[in-house]
């Protein structure tokens, strides 16, 4: 009992003797300058990320999206199937909200965004195919059709997209070449979700 009085003093006159050199130091005009700044840089962080998911939310509500099932997954605690649905156009993905991803901590900033907007916004316009692909995979697909065909519709588009990809899944190539296709559509090399 005493010992811990005696380190509850202790700690008491440490902690005043620091309290005291803080509100020193918070006068020094370079202590101030730093403050200042960390607390505008903190201030210009929030009005980017406020500005960067208006422009996400602008670009979720302009897209006509293409959809593609990304996964479909068997919930035992509910004995349903979920599918998840992905846009090949502007990435929006349903799998944010997947169950296990309600602690929104373990989504990223964007991935938190698309969660915000899927829940609080109309978003299931455009087409709907049938399609099962890995959404990074299909997306490179669509950007390339994209950089070849500026100005192609949707539908023109879902069919260049629906081609490339028969191509690519049924015309067996060798690692080397499935590096360099990776490659080719920017993803990395490594990318081995093909099927
Ligand atoms: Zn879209």
């Amino acid at each position: 009992m005493e010992s811990l009085k005696e380190q509850y003093e202790q700690i008491l006159i440490e902690k005043s003797e620091i309290i005291k050199k803080i509100g020193t130091l918070a006068n020094n005009d370079v202590v101030k300058e730093y403050l200042y700044l960390c607390s505008k840089r903190d201030e210009l962080t929030e009005q980017q990320e406020k500005i960067y998911r208006d422009l996400k939310y602008n670009e979720y509500s302009l897209c006509n999206h293409i959809w593609i099932t990304t996964e479909n997954k068997y919930d035992y605690s509910e004995g349903r199937t979920y599918q998840y649905r992905g846009c090949i156009k502007c990435g929006l993905d349903t799998r944010v909200c997947q169950r296990s991803h309600r602690d929104l901590k373990y989504l990223t900033f964007d991935q938190q965004i698309m969660y915000y907007f899927i829940r609080t916004k109309s978003w299931e316009n455009g087409i709907h195919t049938n399609i099962l692909c890995n959404l990074e995979l299909a997306k490179a697909i669509y950007s390339k059709i994209k950089i070849n065909h500026p100005n192609i519709d949707d539908e023109t588009a879902r069919k260049y997209f629906e081609n490339a990809l028969y191509y690519i899944r049924n015309i067996k190539v060798n690692d080397e070449r499935k590096e360099s296709r990776a490659k080719r559509l920017s993803l990395s090399s490594d990318f081995n979700r093909w099927s």
